[in-house]
């Protein structure tokens, strides 16, 4: 029998370590000799028996990346009735020390709800109309940000390479700067970035461009973005940078890279080939009775693009009667900060647009579109995207998009789905050979679902062949490894 979703040879190269142009190569992030600690810093730090638990990119990409010797310092998950001066610490089996401290209820409620999800989340992914700012959010949202550069400047050592990732988390550089840290320090934005024009919406937009370039490697998940950034740093800071995204700033050379993350594709491919052997994944088969399914998994937020979604599925079953009854759709979209108001509409408008697709196609023994608001477990998740004939990843904006990744690799490549992805999703970059769409284009994503649907067998292993290829290559370890051997390469 034929090896399921090995990697090509040439895959087994790319897996080694291989530097960016002009970067000295170094030995691998993991290996502790002499190349001092990696500390990642995020928000929100999955305890060690939480591993896996907490769904998001970010958790997905990084976790992937911690090894022995590192250490993954944020916020607990706990708020308290003060934020934690001190970090706590456990180790865990695999040698990863997980340091994490509390955060006050007020503070939490304005830092993340008011100004990290509130403002930042929906500029950055383009939806001004949805931003609502105001000071005392900001406020708590530099306060966070000093506890998190106070809680975590006692456990640095001089040689540590510091990673911060994400949104929440734009000022640490510059604060931990304020506290006399001299380690080299990178940020990663796993969101999109956006041009002057929108920025310059966020009234303290210019101290935030400002704050990031207190670190020496600034990196984004596509070029695109990467190029928005540095527009920005002329905007707010009168500076231009240089053709290879350097600039100088505070004495200091701040370069700008993108890198897209990616997952570990072959553990997921070991997860798929099991997880199809699941109860979850015998009883969804079971439900379908032979009928094709179309799979949308996603956190339930308004840059997914799910009411555009449901009405191009609407379309399909309208315009192309012969997948009525042939087919069903299976939303998961699993709740995620449902105390912004705005998530909290976007939950009726969803309830809403499902009942108006079954009320209008629903036979006695068939309802075409099931829709779920809580998480499945990975393994089960892997079995599910296996037996889609279709995944949809059909954002209107959206940093990377693991989930068109895992499809992709959860895919038996003797008789693999199609992915239909969107445009605007930062995978769309390097997932060329998908069937790409416009997500506000209802008709065009819904003649993309039925020519997946109608798509020959060796149109179908052709497509996911590519496609497997690029997910192999640009996986989670190799993200973290361009990364930091940039940082590294710093002064
Ligand atoms: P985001 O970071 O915006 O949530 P990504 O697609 O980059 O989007 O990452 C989502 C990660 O979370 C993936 O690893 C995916 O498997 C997981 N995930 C997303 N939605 C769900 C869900 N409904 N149930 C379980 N896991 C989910």
């Amino acid at each position: 029998m034929v090896l399921v979703n090995a990697p090509p040879p040439e895959m087994k190269e790319a897996a080694q370590l291989e530097p960016p142009a002009g970067v000295p190569a170094g030995p691998l992030v993991w290996d502790e000799a002499g190349t001092g600690r990696v500390v990642i810093v995020s928000n929100r730090v999955p305890s060690p028996s939480e591993q896996g638990a907490v769904a998001g990119g970010l958790a997905v990409g990084v976790a992937d990346a911690t090894t022995k010797g590192s250490m993954w310092f944020g916020w607990s998950g706990r708020r308290g009735e003060e934020t934690s001066k001190e970090a706590s610490i456990v180790l865990s089996e695999a040698g990863v020390t997980f340091a994490t401290i509390d955060i006050a209820e007020r503070d939490y409620q304005r830092f993340y709800n008011g100004f990290s999800n509130g403002a930042l989340w929906p500029l950055l992914h383009y939806r001004t109309g949805l931003l609502r700012f105001n000071r005392a959010d900001y406020q708590a949202y530099r306060t966070v940000n000093r506890a998190f550069a106070r809680a975590l400047l006692p456990l640095l050592r001089p040689d540590d390479l510091i990673w911060i990732h994400d949104y929440q988390l734009m000022p640490l550089g510059m604060e931990l700067r304020a506290l006399g840290v001299e380690n080299r320090i990178g940020f990663f934005l796993h969101v999109p970035f956006v041009p002057p024009s929108f920025l310059q919406v966020l009234p303290p937009a210019d101290e935030l461009v400002a704050a990031l370039s207190a670190c020496d490697v600034i990196g984004f998940q596509t070029a695109a973005d990467a190029d928005m950034f540095l527009q920005n740093v002329t905007e707010s800071l009168g500076v231009q940078p240089q053709r290879d995204g350097r600039y100088p700033y505070h004495g200091r050379e701040v370069a700008v890279i993108s890198t897209p993350i990616g997952i570990d594709a072959m553990k997921f491919v070991k997860l798929a080939e099991r997880a199809a052997l699941t109860p979850e994944a015998a009883r969804l088969q079971e439900s379908l009775s032979g009928r094709k399914l179309v799979l949308g998994v996603d956190r339930l937020d308004y840059s997914k693009g799910l009411p555009q979604r449901f009405d191009a599925y609407g379309r399909l079953l309208y315009a192309y009667p012969q997948h009525r009854r042939a087919v069903n759709f299976l939303q998961i979209a699993a709740r995620s900060r449902q105390e912004v108001g705005s998530y909290q509409s976007l939950r009726r408008e969803l309830d809403r647009r499902v009942g108006d697709i079954n009320g209008e196609f629903s036979d006695f023994d068939w309802v075409p579109l099931r829709y779920m608001t809580h998480p499945v477990n990975r393994n089960a998740l892997a079995g599910f995207y296996r037996r889609a004939s279709i995944g949809l990843v059909t954002p209107l904006r959206d940093g990377m998009n693991l989930v068109a990744k895992e499809y992709i690799a959860a895919q038996d490549p003797e008789d693999p789905g199609v992915l239909v992805l969107s445009r605007f999703a930062g995978a769309a970059d390097e997932l060329t050979e998908a069937l790409v769409v416009n997500p506000v284009d209802a008709d065009e994503v819904a003649a993309a679902i039925h020519q997946g649907l109608v798509m020959s067998l060796d149109e179908r292993c052709a497509r996911h062949d590519a496609l497997f290829r690029k997910v192999c290559h640009t996986t989670a370890r190799r993200f973290c490894e361009t990364f930091l051997a940039h940082l590294r390469a710093q002064p």
